[in-house]
């Protein structure tokens, strides 16, 4: 995976004409953390995993960026993902820096208690590292609110009352109103700005989605009540598709009660891995990365991908996409919304003043609408793709911010 994240930087260095020293100092991550986590399961056997912590950049400000809690994770995936972050942050104007962390364990074998416990030995180690001024985690895969408020309780425990250490907690613990679905309605606005770019609106659309967490969950909602049809929803145990329609708050209801869209009844069953070459004008990969690779790239019938997920486009992926003419809204403008509601919270938190909902979702709808005006025009400029074009303006915005700290008497420039 870093590779990929790797692959997409340089791509756009090549546009900005960076040497290669400059791209290996922005490619490097600052610190990469790596810790034991021991404790025991609810029958007293011992449970060993791993946590990673990879700090990529804090030029723009303190680290930010998700805990993932999936057995594939890693270093190589925590340190490609904070890359994406330093990029991301940059692209959506908050004032962060670039994160990524998780524990290579499976939430869905463990019980509440000993997700509790395994959590709270991870940030007992990583307490030093991070904080509301130097790094501040927040919901990726496989963690949501609960985890952040086990978090904030863990590392108030040492510092004291800390709400801003993490981001994506409760309401009812400091959380901001508008965070759940902050990353789908990000989402809703990309695909929205994105059509009105080709002379469409979201009630114009079919969509296809992948992955019906947090991010796929929230996205088809929102795009539902702007009048777009949701006609094939898949997850990692099964598939429901129906040409007039999913009935969407329905099958946010199946989901919580059973865990999966499988079993649904609005609809009929089909396999899973097709749902990324479903006939769909619109396709919104929000599972995993790695999702639209060589294999099915050349059979994707959308004419619109916006990624919810990070990474889900190989490189290879990317560029037969391109050659046929398929927009992409790239991860890192597309899902900017979870990190841009994370720093409303954060901002909250150190004002100790809560914002009101529609407040929330207005500012988050003006980044949205900036950053992809942003990612767009510097498109035209460089005549490039939005995924470089994104690349581009993050990379700038990161390199230009890490100048300015220091006195170097080397002229590099970002143009
Ligand atoms: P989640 O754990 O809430 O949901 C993940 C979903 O993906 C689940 O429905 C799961 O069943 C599905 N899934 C997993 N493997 C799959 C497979 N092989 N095929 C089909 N579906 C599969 O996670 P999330 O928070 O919604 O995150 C999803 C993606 O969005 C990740 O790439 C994450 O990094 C990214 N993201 C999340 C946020 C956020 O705020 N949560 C912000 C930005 C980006």
């Amino acid at each position: 995976m870093l590779e990929d994240s790797h692959y997409y930087f340089n791509k756009a260095a090549d546009v900005l004409g960076l040497g290669d020293h400059i791209r290996e100092i922005l490619i490097t991550p600052r610190r990469v953390v790596k810790v034991e986590i021991v404790t025991e399961d609810d029958a007293g056997e011992l449970i060993h995993c791993v946590g990673f912590r990879t700090q990529h950049n804090d030029a723009r400000g303190p680290y930010k960026g998700g805990l993932r809690f999936h057995p594939s994770m890693d270093e190589d995936h925590a340190t490609a993902l904070a890359n994406l972050m330093t990029w991301k942050t940059a692209i959506a104007g908050v004032p962060f820096g670039g994160a990524k962390g998780g524990i290579d364990c499976d939430p869905h074998t463990m019980t509440k208690t000993e997700l509790n416990r395994v959590t709270r030995t991870f940030i007992e180690r990583i307490k030093e590292i991070i904080g509301p001024t130097l790094d501040i985690p927040a919901p990726d895969v496989n963690t949501n609110a609960e985890v952040m408020g086990w978090i904030m309780d863990e590392y108030s425990r040492d510092y004291g009352f800390s709400p801003g250490v993490v981001t994506g907690k409760p309401v009812d613990l400091f959380g901001s109103l508008g965070r759940a679905e902050a990353t789908g309605r990000g989402v809703m606005y990309a695909a929205r700005e994105a059509l009105k770019d080709q002379g469409k609106s979201l009630k114009d659309v079919t969509v296809a989605i992948q992955g019906f967490g947090n991010v796929g969950s929230h996205a088809a909602r929102l795009i539902g009540e702007q009048g777009g049809k949701i006609i094939a929803v898949a997850d990692h145990l099964g598939a429901v598709e129906n040409k007039e329609g999913l009935d969407i708050p329905a099958l946010v209801t199946w989901t919580a009660e059973h865990g999966t869209v499988n079993g649904f009844a609005g609809g009929g069953a089909f396999n899973g891995s097709d749902v990324i070459t479903w006939p769909a004008d619109l396709l919104i990969p929000a599972a995993l990365e790695g999702a639209i690779t060589e294999d099915n790239a050349a059979d994707v019938q959308a004419t619109l991908i916006v990624e919810g997920a990070n990474g889900p486009t190989t490189p290879r992926a990317n560029e037969i996409l391109l050659d046929r003419g398929i927009v992409t809204v790239p991860d890192i403008l597309a899902n900017a919304g979870g990190v841009t509601v994370s720093y409303f919270e954060w901002a909250q938190n150190i004002q100790q003043f809560r914002w009101e909902l529609d407040r929330i979702t207005g500012e988050l709808e003006k980044v949205m609408v900036r950053a992809y005006a942003a990612v767009r025009d510097v498109a035209n400029e460089k005549s490039v793709d939005l995924r470089t074009a994104a690349f581009v303006l993050g990379v700038r915005r990161v390199g230009r911010a890490a100048l300015a700290r220091q006195p170097i008497r080397k002229t590099i420039t970002f143009d």
